[in-house]
């Protein structure tokens, strides 16, 4: 309990400054967009290729700004509920194009069938986008995604999300939900702690099993509720 308090901590600062820095650089941001894309309409000015890279590191900067504002989202109600398995649906859909074309196979098996959840529909997305985006980002050259659910016992859905990427060392899984973790060279390190915060919004829990050179497997469990009584279970 000692150690969850100082988590607890640690995120409610993180997410206070998160939000008083990204309000911050939000509008100066802003406005140098819209000026470089002033600048940027003459394709034959010797400087253009300078204000592209401007543009694509502003693009950073508000990439970086936009999952600080995640982090300092207060936590929603937990009065919607919502059917897990339409969102996993979105999820595959939004990656599967892209790895269609690459050396990454993603396989997706949904075992249980009526699974609703309470909370924030965007937020419990955003937890499958990171933890996926992480595994196609820890898959070097080819590897397998395995994207499966199923449900425990009468109160807990487990979706589990397996990779056969580069697994993580002992200091990677220490330290895997501190703010501003990474081992990526553009990595921002918060995407693990963002999930965190979102899976016990919802009074759920991440779990992980690495090994090293083998791969990564994620448990997210879930509460189970009961569906909306306008719903047929
Ligand atoms: P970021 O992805 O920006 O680095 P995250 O909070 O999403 O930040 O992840 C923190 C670190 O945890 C990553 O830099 C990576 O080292 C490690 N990590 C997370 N997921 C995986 C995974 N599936 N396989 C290997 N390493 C991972
Ligand atoms: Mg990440």
């Amino acid at each position: 309990t000692e150690k969850l308090k100082l988590q607890t901590e640690k995120l409610q600062l993180a997410g206070e400054i998160a939000a008083g820095v990204a309000h911050e650089i939000r509008n100066p941001m802003t406005v140098i967009s819209g000026f470089i894309q002033m600048m940027n309409s003459d394709k034959n000015s010797p400087s253009y290729r300078y204000t592209k890279l401007i543009e694509s590191e502003i693009k950073r900067i508000e990439y970086i700004v936009s999952e600080f504002l995640q982090l300092s989202k207060p936590s929603p109600s937990l009065n919607e509920r919502f059917f897990l398995r339409s969102v996993l649906n979105d999820v595959v859909s939004l990656f599967g194009p892209n790895l269609d074309s690459s050396s990454i196979k993603l396989h997706h098996k949904w075992n249980a069938h009526h699974m609703w959840l309470r909370g924030d529909e965007s937020h419990v997305k955003q937890v499958f986008i990171n933890i996926i985006k992480n595994a196609i980002e820890s898959i070097e050259s080819s590897g397998e995604i395995h994207i499966y659910s199923y449900s425990k016992n009468h109160e807990d859905y487990i979706v589990v999300i397996r990779d056969t990427g580069t697994g993580m060392t002992e200091e990677v899984l220490e330290n895997l939900y501190n703010p501003f973790y990474t081992t990526k060279a553009e990595g921002t390190g918060l995407g693990m702690l963002i999930s965190e915060k979102i899976m016990a919004d919802v009074n759920g829990k991440i779990e992980v099993d690495s090994v090293l050179g083998k791969g990564t497997t994620f448990f997210l469990h879930f509460k189970k509720v009961s569906p909306p009584e306008n719903e047929e279970s």
